[in-house]
C-alpha cells in the first residue's frame, strides 16, 4: 500500500467538507435555491479578495481569469507593462501579445522580486500604458512581489494595476482595496482548497472604464454580460455548480480561521520550510523574497533534480514539484498553502531526507526535521 501526500502549489489537497459538497446532487441554477448559493460565494470571496470591487466566477482554471483580465481592459494596438521574473509573468505576456497589445516588459531575475521603481519608469517615460499586469506569488520560483508598493506607484497614473493572485489568494495577505490593486485574478485549486476548474477576477470602479471603452474581441469571458447578470444574482452561463457548491465551504473554513491566523498559519509552515531546508545544507532559490505560498529550493550539484522529485512521488507517494522551463531539474518546489499543515510539511521533508540520503548526499539525518519542528514549537 503507498499512501499519498499532495505538497504540490496547486492542486492541493482537500478538505473533507469540500468533498463532501461536492458530492452533493446537482440542482439547478436558474432557481433561488442556487441564488442564495451564488451570492454567499460573492461575497464570502470579496472577505477573501479583502475588497469592496465586484468579484465574479468564472468557470475555467485561473488562466482564464487572466485571459478575461486583458480582454477586457485593453484594446489591440494598445501599451501594457507585464513583469516577467518567472514562467507566470511570462504568461502575461503571451496574453498581450495573443491579444494584439504591445507589451513593454520588466524582465525581473528569476529568483528575485519586482523592484516598484522599475514600474515607475515605465509608466513616467509612457502616459498611453493603460495596465500594469503583475503576479503576487510567482509559483514558479517561489517570489513575492510587493503589491502594496506596486499600488501605491501605479494608483499616481492613468493605468490600472492588475494581478494575478492565482497561488497567493488565501494564502498570503493582499489588500485589494487597501494596496489599490485595480483587477485581481485567482484560481480555486491554490488556497482556496478546492480542484480545478473555478477562476475568479475583481474589478474596481477605475477597471470598469477600461472594459466599457476595450474593443478586444470577447464572448464567453465578457465581463460586462457577467456584471448584467450578477446584479440579478445569476451568471451568462451555466455556473459550476458543484464548484460553487464547495467554495463555499472552503470560504467558511476561512472566515472561521480569520484571514490573519490563515496568514500566520501560511507564514510559520514556510519558515519552517525554509529552516529545514538551511539545515539540509541546501541553497533556497529566492533567499530575499522567499514566498509563504512556495519553497524553491535549488538541486546540489550532482544530484539529479528530476530523479529527486520522481522517487518522492513513486517510491513514496509524496509529491512535491519541480522546476519548470529554465528550472527544470535545478530546483525543487515544497508548497504550503491551501489544506496543507504543519505534519504535512513534516512529513515532506522526512520524505526528502530519505530519498536525499538514498541518493548519497550528504547530511545530518533528521536535521531538516527538526529544524522543521523548533520552528513550529516557537
Ligand atoms: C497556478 C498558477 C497559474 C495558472 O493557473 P491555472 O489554474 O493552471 O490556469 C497562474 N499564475 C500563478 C501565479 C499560478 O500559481
Amino acid at each position: 500500500m503507498k499512501k499519498n501526500y499532495l505538497l504540490t502549489p496547486g492542486p492541493t489537497p482537500l478538505p473533507a467538507q469540500v468533498l463532501e459538497a461536492l458530492a452533493l446532487p446537482i440542482i439547478h441554477h436558474r432557481t433561488p435555491q442556487f441564488q442564495a448559493v451564488l451570492k454567499e460565494a460573492t461575497e464570502g470571496l470579496k472577505y477573501v479578495f479583502q475588497t469592496k470591487n465586484d468579484c465574479f466566477i468564472l468557470a475555467s482554471s485561473g488562466t482564464g481569469a487572466m485571459e478575461a483580465a486583458v480582454a477586457n481592459l485593453l484594446s489591440p494596438g494598445d501599451v501594457a507593462v507585464t513583469i516577467q521574473g518567472g514562467k507566470f509573468g511570462e504568461r502575461w505576456t503571451e496574453l498581450c501579445k495573443a491579444y494584439g497589445v504591445v507589451p513593454e516588459v520588466i524582465d525581473v531575475e528569476w529568483g528575485k522580486a519586482v523592484d516598484p521603481q522599475e514600474i515607475d519608469k515605465k509608466l513616467k517615460a509612457n502616459p498611453k500604458i493603460k495596465a500594469v499586469f503583475t503576479t503576487l506569488c510567482e509559483t514558479s520560483t517561489g517570489v513575492t512581489n510587493d503589491i502594496e508598493a506596486i499600488g501605491k506607484v501605479v494608483k499616481n497614473y492613468t493605468a490600472v494595476l492588475a494581478v494575478d493572485a492565482i497561488s497567493g489568494l488565501g494564502a498570503i495577505d493582499l489588500k485589494t482595496d487597501d494596496w489599490s490593486a485595480d483587477v485581481v485574478v485567482s484560481g480555486s485549486q491554490k488556497g482556496l482548497m478546492l480542484p480545478p476548474g473555478l477562476g475568479f477576477i475583481s474589478i474596481s470602479a477605475k477597471a470598469w472604464k477600461l472594459i466599457e471603452n476595450a474593443k478586444s474581441p470577447r464572448y464567453y469571458f465578457d465581463l460586462r454580460k457577467a456584471k448584467k447578470a450578477i446584479d440579478k444574482t445569476d451568471t451568462p452561463f451555466t455556473p459550476a455548480i458543484s464548484l460553487i457548491t464547495a467554495l463555499n465551504q472552503s470560504l467558511k473554513m476561512l472566515k472561521e480561521d480569520g484571514l490573519e491566523n490563515v496568514f500566520l498559519r501560511h507564514r510559520k509552515m514556510a519558515q519552517a520550510a525554509r529552516e529545514a531546508m538551511r539545515a539540509l545544507g541546501l541553497e533556497l532559490f529566492a533567499p530575499q523574497a522567499g514566498s509563504d505560498v512556495v519553497t524553491a529550493v535549488k538541486v546540489p550539484d550532482n544530484l539529479d533534480g528530476e530523479k529527486l522529485v520522481k522517487t518522492m512521488r513513486d517510491a513514496y507517494g509524496v509529491t512535491i514539484a519541480g522546476g519548470q522551463a529554465e528550472l527544470k531539474g535545478k530546483v525543487f518546489r515544497i508548497a504550503h498553502m491551501g489544506y496543507i499543515a504543519e505534519f504535512d510539511i513534516i512529513i515532506g521533508i522526512s520524505c526528502l531526507e530519505k530519498v536525499l540520503h538514498q541518493m548519497g548526499y550528504k547530511f545530518d539525518l533528521g536535521a531538516g526535521v527538526r529544524a522543521a519542528e523548533e520552528v513550529f514549537l516557537k
